[in-house]
């Protein structure tokens, strides 16, 4: 009997037991780990592919695309609006430059500007969701010119093509979201510095360059398709690049354009309410992003620009409860687990969305605010014998008393 387990080949490659590290044995058939992993990357592939085309016969339309983007984003609805006809005729132009001779469309790269926390990195991914198509995010703070310490442009196509399950083909019509974009302004230019400007617009200069469409060599994640060392060219002409920035200051820029009383940067203007700054930041031209310190160039290749404006209470409430995967699913869902009801009352939401305000720190405040009162709440409340139902109300979270427990008697 042991004989014949010894005698144990995988019927794909040949190799006995002691060759490989797993035999997975059959009824009539046994298959080796390493076959199994190339069945598996030749299923992925296919399926990506197939994907792929159905992705590009059948773009969705801006409307569908704006009503997937609503299931996700609370509020921002101009800027869904900006998002889904710019993404719509990019993948129409890859479509047509497939197809057709006729009038070549230039691409038409993104600039989302708004302060942090509001949906900017949710909106690229949502989209890259919606269009099945690669993505993959950069922070713009961490990276710098060619040959300097720091992380180089290329390092970003290089996760395009890692999220792709290195598929080149699939990586070169993705979405790449640049973060932080406007932390790589120009140092203040007049004086020739010494020191090479590489983490402001060295790095403007060097994205340029991905961002306008070239081919860059880099390596692919999964060594077994590739030979070692060998790298994948990939050409960034119809990536679509989204950038994101916080631009602080930029409502005052442009405030001081149209009230043409005082020009420059550092200088006071008092009475910008909050609610307008939206407005005020909807009426953006390129010049002023010029004093925000972008490149000429890098703005010409940013032509479409959204503004998103900061969230109200109301929105903070809905980003509570109304996505696909909010955190009070999220949360409801833990405890359901335990087979336990959790409820927040209104009251309680609005307190949580007032708190998370103060954070300034858009949705993202939402969920240390929950963090902080779930803690104790999850640790004892779904484990206390006969419970059924626990309710949040609003002094649980203004003043940090218990919820209200409900037992079930024949529980
Ligand atoms: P930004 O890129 O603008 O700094 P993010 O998109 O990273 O902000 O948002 C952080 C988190 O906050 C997201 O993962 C999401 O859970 C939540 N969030 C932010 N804005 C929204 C929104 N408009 N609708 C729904 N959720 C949001």
């Amino acid at each position: 009997m042991k004989r014949k387990k010894d005698n144990i080949c995988c019927s794909f490659c040949g190799k006995n037991k002691s060759e490989a590290n797993r035999i997975i044995v059959g009824p009539n058939v046994h298959i080796c780990d390493e076959c199994i992993h190339i069945c598996s990357e030749i299923i992925d592939e296919e399926t990506s592919n197939g994907e792929d085309h159905a992705t590009f016969d059948k773009i969705p339309r801006p409307k569908e695309i704006k009503t997937i983007l609503d299931e996700y984003v609370i509020g921002q609805d101009k800027t869904k609006k900006i998002l889904s006809v710019a993404v719509y005729n990019h993948y129409k132009r890859i479509l047509s430059l497939e197809s057709t001779q006729g009038v070549e469309v230039s691409k038409s790269n993104i600039l989302l500007i708004g302060p942090p926390g509001v949906g900017k990195t949710l909106l690229a991914e949502t989209l890259a969701k919606i269009l099945k198509v690669p993505f993959a995010i950069a922070d713009a703070t961490t990276l710098t010119e060619a040959g300097y310490v720091g992380e180089d442009v290329d390092n970003i196509v290089q996760n395009l093509l890692h999220s792709s399950t290195d598929i080149p083909e699939a990586a070169c019509r993705g979405i790449i979201y640049i973060d932080e974009i406007d932390k790589i302004a120009r140092k203040s230019g007049d004086i020739q510095s010494a020191t090479r400007d590489v983490s402001g617009e060295g790095v403007q200069q060097a994205l340029l360059k991905i961002i306008e469409g070239t081919k860059v060599n880099v390596a692919p994640w999964g060594a077994r398709k590739y030979k070692q060392n060998e790298l994948v060219e990939i050409d960034t002409t119809n990536i679509l690049f989204i950038c994101g920035g916080a631009f602080t200051g930029l409502d005052k820029i442009i405030k001081n354009r149209i009230d043409s009383s005082t020009i420059g940067f550092g200088v006071k203007i008092s009475g910008i309410k909050k609610k307008n700054i939206g407005e005020t930041l909807e009426k953006i031209e390129a010049e002023d992003l010029l004093r925000c310190g972008l490149i000429p160039e890098f703005i010409g290749r940013l032509p479409i620009i959204a503004t998103i404006s900061e969230l109200t209470g109301e929105d903070l409430v809905e980003i509570l409860v109304k996505p696909r995967n909010s955190l009070v699913k999220q949360y409801q869902t833990l405890f359901e687990m335990e087979n336990v009801k959790l409820t927040f009352d209104k009251r309680a939401l609005d307190a949580v969305a007032q708190k998370a305000m103060l954070l300034q720190s858009g949705a993202r405040g939402l969920r240390s605010v929950l963090e902080n009162t779930m803690l104790d709440i999850m640790y004892s409340v779904p484990f206390q014998k006969g419970v059924k139902e626990c309710i949040i109300h609003e002094d649980v979270i203004t003043k940090g008393l218990k919820p209200e427990v409900i037992f079930d008697v024949n529980k």
